[in-house]
């Protein structure tokens, strides 16, 4: 102390100024080397300012000739405190981002992060870059499509699990995916309500002439179905015509009638024209034979007996030779159909249409691939 005394009570202000720069600038390039080349002398930059700080405390206990103690006091923790923390101020600013950038990605690239809890629960951040990563330990909440982190108490919501229209965790419905097994049909109205059977709504209503073939036998095949047949039947005829009515949903309803109620329906008039051939055409044998006996069908009822006759006669010749035997047919041949000439030109190439044949060498029939 008395060397460092002596020395200073030589120096002017001016060369004392110097020297404490000196010092400040020596901690400033030590930082610099320091971050730049990755060693570790960091306790070093306060060595150095608590070295300016001791020449400002002898200096200015000297020149002003002040108590000591508070000159210690005063000087000493001031110019330190600065030097010390403007030298870290400085190492932050030049190392962190460079630190950032090189170091510490491309370790936690190469080695993995280096988590480690925070503050906040579930919350782990990297030491070395900064990354943070939240994982919950999350519990489905029963009844809800929420799940909660047992841990934080942090909740958020799942996509429903829908089956059909409803989600089978918190019981939302939605307007798609109904399955409608269940009928509901009205008298009153002639009405069908098609109810979904997972939440119970009435998903659609239609006429029940309206509905589709399979619909319609779903609803007048339900036992306790309550309906005037005779009208049922009248309308489903009227309505479907003789081209497009369904055979399947006339036999349902034909069914339902018995025999003179079908008489009295054609003898009133109330299926008359195409309805009476679909009517025919859906009615069994023993029905045509006795829709022969009234006029206003007879015609039709008896056509529709020659039809079925002939396809009979037809299908027994196909399998039998007149003797009554069954045919015994060769080998298979092709034969060609002159099908006249292409277009309106006379003198235009013929078409000709091939069809292969099987001849029966007891009685000659021919079978023609149809
Ligand atoms: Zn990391
Ligand atoms: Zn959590
Ligand atoms: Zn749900
Ligand atoms: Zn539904
Ligand atoms: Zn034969």
């Amino acid at each position: 102390m008395n060397l460092i005394t002596q020395f200073l009570s030589g120096l002017n202000t001016a060369s004392y100024i110097l020297l404490y720069c000196g010092c400040f600038l020596l901690a400033v390039i030590i930082t610099i080397v320091c971050s730049k080349t990755k060693l570790k002398l960091y306790p070093l930059i306060p060595v150095f300012g608590l070295l300016g700080g001791m020449l400002a405390v002898g200096y200015v206990t000297i020149k002003l000739e002040l108590n000591a103690g508070i000159g210690i006091l005063f000087v000493l923790t001031i110019p330190a405190v600065i030097i010390i923390f403007s030298c870290f101020g400085i190492e932050k600013l030049i190392d962190k981002p460079k630190a950032l950038e090189k170091s510490a990605g491309v370790i936690c690239s190469a080695e993995g992060h280096q988590w480690e809890p925070t503050e906040y629960a579930c919350t782990t951040k990297c030491v070395r870059c900064g990354k943070t990563k939240v994982k919950h330990q999350f519990e489905e909440v029963s009844g809800s499509c929420e799940q909660k982190c047992s841990a934080c108490g942090y909740t958020e919501t799942v996509p429903h699990k829908w089956e059909g229209c409803k989600c089978s965790r918190c019981g939302q419905k939605r307007d798609k995916g109904h399955v409608v097994s269940d009928f509901k049909y009205s008298d009153d109205d002639r009405k069908v309500s098609f109810v979904c059977s997972i939440c119970g709504d009435v998903v659609e209503t239609k006429d029940l002439f309206d509905c589709s073939k399979k619909e319609i036998l779903s609803v007048i095949n339900v036992p306790g179905f309550q309906a005037d047949d005779e009208d049922m039947l009248c309308r489903y005829l009227e309505k479907k015509g003789s081209k497009t009515y369904s055979r399947g949903v006339t036999d349902a309803l034909l069914k339902r009638l018995t025999d003179t109620q079908i008489f009295d329906l054609v003898k009133a008039g109330k299926i008359k024209g195409q309805n009476q051939w679909a009517l025919a055409e859906a009615a069994d044998k023993e029905l045509l034979n006795k829709l022969c006996g009234i006029d206003e069908i007879s015609y039709v009822a008896q056509s529709e007996l020659r039809k079925r006759d002939n396809i009979e006669k037809e299908k027994h010749e196909r399998t039998f030779c007149p003797d009554g035997n069954p045919h015994e047919f060769g080998e298979e041949y092709t034969e060609q159909d002159d099908m006249g000439p292409k277009g309106d030109d006379d003198l235009a190439a013929h078409v000709y249409q091939e069809r292969k044949c099987r001849k029966c060498s007891k009685c000659g029939y021919v079978l023609t691939e149809r």
